[in-house]
């Protein structure tokens, strides 16, 4: 009898910690995510850099953990990040991991607005303005303590993969920053986490789109929208209502693209949820 006991208690107490301690799952591949130790947290919270980008420091059960997002043309093989501790002895030391492959799909699409594939001149000109305005929204380092235990935005079929190799119209573009999600338009989309607007607006390819910063480089982005129901710099919590599901920008029909920002990598938004 005793025997059997102890698992479930076990099973419990795992189950417990788990949903106390929600983090996103440790993923070793290019566009996953590595949970790194970098100090006790008897020690004052240190500060950690990866390809010189500041990364997110969370309170753990008895670490200080870097939530370090790496990047889909990440290279095989042992990447290092750089820690700096912030109490009065100031030491810089490195911890490193080791990213393994994988094997990401391909995904063939047909769209039917051309412009969408091979802009025209003018189009091409807003691409490039956009692109950095896009470079510095996904690089907003804020020092909010991100809530990590994130909800699907919106219910539906993934009809899209994070990281799929694309080709549009038989030709090849940049693989998928997020995850695809069908659902019908005007069905409401959630906030995955509590965060701030940092982007409302319509772009060439997201067509209308919503940034939130849940804090420490941890963004994610809600794209293709019919209608938005937020505004920049608005508080928003975890499960709000922030606009309606819509085929704007490079669709093939109404869905959500999804996608989650590290460290300004995006990863995949899988493993944030449960
Ligand atoms: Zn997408």
């Amino acid at each position: 009898m005793k025997n059997l006991i102890k698992p479930s208690l076990f099973l419990l107490f795992v189950l417990l910690s788990t949903s106390v301690f929600a983090f996103p799952r440790n993923d070793l591949k290019p566009g996953g995510i590595a949970i790194i130790p970098v100090g006790s947290i008897n020690k004052p919270k240190p500060q950690v850099f990866y390809t010189k980008k500041p990364v997110a420091v969370i309170k753990g059960k008895t670490n200080w953990l870097a939530i370090t997002g790496i990047s889909l043309d990440a290279k095989v093989g042992t990447h290092h990040v750089s820690i700096q501790d912030t109490d009065h002895i100031k030491q810089k030391h490195k911890s490193s991991f080791k990213v393994h492959h994988h094997k990401y799909r391909t995904q063939r699409l047909t769209i039917r607005n051309k412009n969408k594939v091979n802009p025209n001149k003018k189009s091409m000109q807003r691409i490039m303005k956009e692109m950095k305005l896009k470079k510095r929204l996904i690089k907003t380092f804020s020092q909010t303590t991100p809530q990590l235990s994130f909800i699907k935005p919106v219910s539906g079929r993934d009809s899209g993969r994070f990281g799929a190799r694309r080709i549009f119209n038989k030709q090849k573009r940049n693989p998928h920053s997020g995850m695809d999600i069908a659902s019908p338009s005007g069905r409401s989309i959630k906030a995955s986490s509590s965060g701030k607007v940092i982007y409302a607006g319509n772009l060439f390819f997201t067509g209308n789109v919503v940034y939130l910063d849940h804090g420490n480089g941890l963004i994610s982005l809600y794209a293709h929208l019919s209608k938005i129901l937020v505004k920049m710099n608005q508080t928003i919590k975890k499960g709000q209502i922030i606009g309606k599901v819509g085929k704007t920008g490079r669709v093939t029909g109404p869905h959500l693209h999804w996608s989650v920002y590290l460290n300004g990598n995006a990863v995949d938004p899988a493993l944030f949820l449960p």
